[in-house]
């Protein structure tokens, strides 16, 4: 099969042929019909984050087929031992012994893949398949994270990516009103926003018109961090999204002070994975796409690094 490798963090991922996977007890084999690229792709293509096993094929929004023609999502969750502590308590997302697809697992860069049955997620009806790959980590961690903020009205949201753009759907959809933070200077996404809903939208560096009481981090830069807390009414929450952020900058306890808290959500359980995709069809979340041909890779991850798109981009194998 045909597939996109990285094989030397901070090098292109490049074209390979690789032998046909095969399932193993209780896996699926899959052709890979979309995947979406996520951010965390990048961390590990620019060696950010670490990639225990390589080379490895990287992806992990991925619709795909069976041999019988069923469609199944398959995540970042990839495996647990359901065993530990964690898993034992309801969380497996933070399992000592999770395996984590297109890192750990090859990925949906990739004509085909094998995936254990127990974590793929049946899909909703109705909708291509490339529409619905960016729901399969953008969609269901922002999920999570948009579950931590509680019953926050005012959210605000930094960095208005993949995930963003279809949080925001969400939120506007329970009644929240949102507040869209990109870039300073970046006119294009703060219409983007508005066009979803986004009650404002301005640069990382501008106050909203009120205070919030969440906001949550989808973009990798610390400074937002702090940023962020200093528009939080008392009782705000800052959610961290992301698997990596540079370093935060210290700030003063004031800032914190009131019952304000930072935390951070880390990876999904296969429950917010199913409650997503329940409610995605609902709002109705309609994700924005740009769809790359799998030899171009490369080019969506440097794209995505450069904010050159909208929304998402999608693999098509
Ligand atoms: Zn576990
Ligand atoms: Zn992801």
């Amino acid at each position: 099969m045909r597939a996109m490798v990285l094989e030397h963090p901070g090098e292109p991922v490049r074209a390979a042929t690789l032998p046909d996977p095969t399932p193993g007890p209780g896996q699926l084999l899959l052709e890979v019909a979309a995947c979406a690229v996520c951010r965390t792709d990048l961390h590990l293509r620019d060696g950010e984050i670490d990639a225990p096993k390589l080379p490895v094929v990287l992806g992990h929004q991925i619709v795909g087929r069976t041999e019988d023609g069923r469609r199944y999502g398959v995540p970042w969750l990839g495996f647990t031992d359901g065993t530990c502590h964690y898993c034992r308590t309801g969380r497996e997302n933070l399992c000592v012994n999770a395996q984590f697809t297109g890192r750990d697992i090859d990925g949906g860069y990739a004509e085909l893949t094998v995936a254990d049955e127990r974590f793929c997620l049946p899909l909703p009806d109705g909708l291509p398949d490339e529409q619905l790959a960016p729901l399969l980590c953008g969609g269901l961690i922002g999920y999570r994270a948009l579950r931590m903020t509680g019953d926050a009205e005012r959210l605000g949201l930094y960095g208005f990516g993949s995930a963003a753009h279809q949080i925001c759907q969400v939120a506007v959809h329970q009644g929240r009103t949102v507040f869209a933070f990109t870039r300073p200077g970046d006119g294009r996404t703060q219409q983007f926003a508005k066009s979803l809903g986004a009650a404002w939208a301005g640069g990382s560096d501008e106050a909203p018109p009120e205070a919030m009481d969440a906001a949550i981090i989808f973009a990798s830069a610390g400074p937002l961090v702090p940023a962020a807390l200093t528009q939080l009414a008392p009782g705000g929450t800052v959610v961290c999204a992301g698997i990596h952020m540079s370093d935060i900058p210290s700030f003063p306890y004031d800032d914190l002070w009131g019952e304000r808290s930072i935390r951070s959500v880390a990876n999904l359980t296969r429950e917010d994975g199913h409650e997503f995709l329940a409610l995605a069809p609902e709002v109705p979340v309609r994700t924005t796409i740009t769809t790359y041909p799998l030899a171009q890779a490369e080019q969506a991850l440097a794209d995505l690094r450069a904010g050159a798109f909208e929304g998402a981009a999608v693999l098509l194998p």
